[in-house]
C-alpha cells in the first residue's frame, strides 16, 4: 500500500509544496489509505498564479486555431488514456468502473467542442455604421481563471471547464476535490504531452484555505466552482465582493414526475438506476420520485424488489451496479438522514443501513458499504424531502395530480435536474414551461445537456448566469470588445458636436 504525497502541479512540475499539511487519501472500496494530498498555503497559491500569469500573454497571443490543434492532441490522448483516467476515479470515489469510463466520456464531449475554439469566438462585423465607419466586436481572454471541483466527478467536473477557458486563451488554476485528486494530475501530464505550455494549466491541491486564497487573490479573475450550496453562496459572494466574475453551481434535489400513463417498466428502469446509480453521488441523481394518482401502489413495490437485488461491490468488479460511499463522514451523515427519515414518519421499505458487506468483493471488509435505501409517504415538510443527502436514498412522494406535482417541484429550494415519465404530448409540454427547473427531461431521468448547450441549474442550484460549457462557457472566459473605426478621408476637417454615425 502506498502512501506517497499527491503533489500540485504548478508552472509544468509537480510540486509537494511549502505547506506540511496533507490529507488521507482512500480507496472507498477497502477503507485502507492510499495516499496523503498536499494541501496548499497561500504561499503555495501564489507561486500557481505567478506561473499562470506569466504564461497568460503568449498563450493570449497564439492564434485561436494553434491553441486548438493543442486541443486536439489533447484529444487523441485522451481516447488512448481513458481507461487509465477511469480507474484513477473508481480507485479514489468508488463509483462502478463502466460509470467511470461514462464520466470521462462526457468530459471528452466537451474537449471535442473546445476544438472548434475559432468558430466559436468569432466575431460580429457591421460594415457602414456611419458614412466610412465600420464597426466590429471580438471576444478576448480573460487572463488567470480558476476551477474548484466537488469530489464527485473528478475528470468531468474539471472538463467542463478548463478545455473552453484554455481553448479561449486564459491561463487555469484547478483546485480538485482532495477526497480524489490523483485525476487532476493524470489530466496535467496528458495536457503537457499535448504540448500545451507550461504555466498554462496548473493543479492546486486543498481545501477551504487554498479556496480563499484564489478568491481574493487579485490577478484572479474568474471563478468557476461547482460544488455544495453553502460553499456556492460563499464564493459567489466574496468572489463578487472583490470584482471577480464568478459562477457557482451548487447542490439538487432532482424530482422524478411518474404520471398514470407512463411506461412503469422504463420508469422503475430509470428510477432505479437514477437514484442508486453512482450510489446517488450524483448531481443530476434522482432523489424524489413524485407518483401521480394510482401509480404508487404499482411502482413502490418494484423499486423495492429492484433496490434489494442491487449488486452492490468494488466497482473494478464489472457486474457491480452500485460501489462504496465516498467517504466514512459521508456514510455517517447519510445514515443520519434515514435515522432522521424514520424519526419524522416517513415508510422506511428498503433499509440501506442493513446491508452485508460480505458480498462486496475480496478486501473491502473495511469499504464504506451501504445498500440502497427505499421510503414511501415522504412529506414536503420532512428533512428527508427538503435537503440533500446525497446518497442512495430515494424518497416517494404521492400526488394527486400533475399541477401538484408541478407545484411541489416548483416551491423546492433546489431546481438543478428534473423528470418527467409520462405518454402525453400536452403533459409533457406543460410540464416543460411551467417546471422551475435548469435542465428537465422528458422520459430522460439525468438530462445533463451536451457539449454545446451548456449546463446550469436553477434557484439554490446555482448562483450566477452563465452557465458552465456550451456557448455560455465561451462567454463566461472571454470578455467582450466592441472597435470602431473610420479613416482619414471619411473623417471631415473641424470638431464634430453630432454623432458621426448620423452622418
Ligand atoms: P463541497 O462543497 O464540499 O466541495 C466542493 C469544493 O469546495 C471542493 O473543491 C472543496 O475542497 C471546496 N470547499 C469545501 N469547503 C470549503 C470552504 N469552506 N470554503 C471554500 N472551499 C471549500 O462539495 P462536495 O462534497 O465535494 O461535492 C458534492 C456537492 O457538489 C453536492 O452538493 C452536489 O450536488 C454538488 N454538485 C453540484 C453539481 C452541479 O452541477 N450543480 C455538480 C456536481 C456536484
Amino acid at each position: 500500500m502506498s502512501t506517497a504525497t499527491i503533489p500540485h502541479y504548478i508552472n509544468g512540475q509537480m510540486f509537494e509544496g511549502r505547506s506540511a499539511q496533507t490529507q488521507e487519501v482512500f480507496n472507498p472500496a477497502t477503507g485502507q489509505v492510499t495516499g496523503r494530498v498536499a494541501l496548499a498555503s497561500h504561499a503555495d497559491v501564489d507561486s500557481a498564479v505567478a506561473a499562470a500569469s506569466a504564461a497568460f500573454p503568449a498563450w493570449a497571443d497564439t492564434p485561436p486555431i494553434r491553441r486548438a490543434r493543442v486541443m486536439f492532441r489533447f484529444l487523441e490522448l485522451l481516447n488512448k488514456h481513458k481507461d487509465t483516467l477511469a480507474e484513477a476515479i473508481t480507485k479514489e470515489h468508488g463509483k462502478v468502473f463502466t460509470d467511470a469510463q461514462g464520466e470521462v466520456a462526457r468530459g471528452i464531449d466537451i474537449v471535442e467542442f473546445a476544438c472548434g475554439i475559432p468558430q466559436l469566438l468569432k466575431g460580429d462585423y457591421t460594415e457602414q455604421v456611419g458614412t466610412g465607419i465600420d464597426n466590429w466586436t471580438m471576444r478576448q481572454p480573460l487572463g488567470v481563471v480558476a476551477g474548484i471541483t466537488p469530489f464527485n466527478f473528478p475528470v468531468m467536473v474539471p472538463m467542463w471547464m478548463f478545455p473552453l477557458a484554455i481553448a479561449a486563451g486564459n491561463t487555469f488554476i484547478l483546485k480538485p476535490s482532495p477526497t480524489d485528486p490523483s485525476a487532476s494530475l493524470l489530466i496535467a501530464d496528458l495536457l503537457a504531452r499535448a504540448g500545451l505550455p507550461d504555466g498554462v494549466f496548473n493543479v492546486v491541491q486543498g481545501d477551504k484555505e487554498s479556496v480563499e486564497a484564489l478568491i481574493d487573490h487579485p490577478e484572479v479573475r474568474a471563478l468557476s466552482f461547482v460544488g455544495s450550496t453553502p460553499i456556492a453562496n460563499l464564493i459567489y459572494e466574496r468572489g463578487a465582493r472583490n470584482g471577480k466574475r464568478v459562477q457557482a453551481l451548487g447542490g439538487a434535489k432532482n424530482h422524478m414526475v411518474v404520471m398514470p400513463d407512463a411506461d412503469l417498466d422504463k420508469a422503475v428502469d430509470a428510477l432505479i438506476g437514477a437514484a442508486y446509480g453512482s450510489a446517488g453521488e450524483r448531481c443530476m441523481a434522482i432523489s424524489v420520485a413524485v407518483l401521480v394518482g394510482d401509480v404508487a401502489d404499482q411502482v413502490v413495490p418494484r423499486l423495492a424488489e429492484r433496490a434489494r437485488a442491487l449488486k452492490v461491490k468494488n466497482g473494478m468488479e464489472l457486474d457491480a451496479e452500485m460501489g462504496p460511499i465516498v467517504t466514512a463522514q459521508a456514510h455517517q451523515r447519510i445514515t443520519g438522514y434515514i435515522d432522521k427519515g424514520v424519526a419524522e414518519g416517513a415508510e422506511l421499505v428498503v433499509d440501506g443501513r442493513d446491508f452485508d458487506a460480505s458480498t462486496t468483493g475480496e478486501g473491502c471488509a473495511e469499504g464504506f458499504w451501504m445498500g440502497g435505501t427505499l421510503f414511501d409517504r415522504v412529506t414536503p415538510e420532512m428533512t428527508l424531502y427538503k435537503e440533500e443527502i446525497f446518497g442512495p436514498v430515494l424518497a416517494c412522494v404521492r400526488v394527486p395530480d400533475i399541477a401538484t406535482a408541478i407545484q411541489l417541484i416548483n416551491d423546492h429550494e433546489f431546481g438543478n435536474g428534473v423528470s418527467c415519465f409520462t405518454e402525453s404530448g400536452s403533459v409533457a409540454r406543460e410540464f416543460g414551461r411551467r417546471i422551475q427547473v435548469g435542465m428537465v427531461g422528458i422520459n430522460v431521468p439525468i438530462p445533463v445537456p451536451m457539449a454545446w448547450h451548456g449546463f446550469g441549474g436553477w434557484k439554490r442550484s446555482m448562483f450566477g448566469d452563465t452557465h458552465a460549457y456550451g456557448e455560455e462557457g465561451v462567454r463566461f472566459y472571454t470578455k467582450q470588445k466592441s472597435i470602431m473605426q473610420r479613416w482619414s478621408d471619411s473623417i471631415n476637417a473641424g470638431a464634430e458636436f453630432a454623432m458621426p454615425t448620423h452622418k
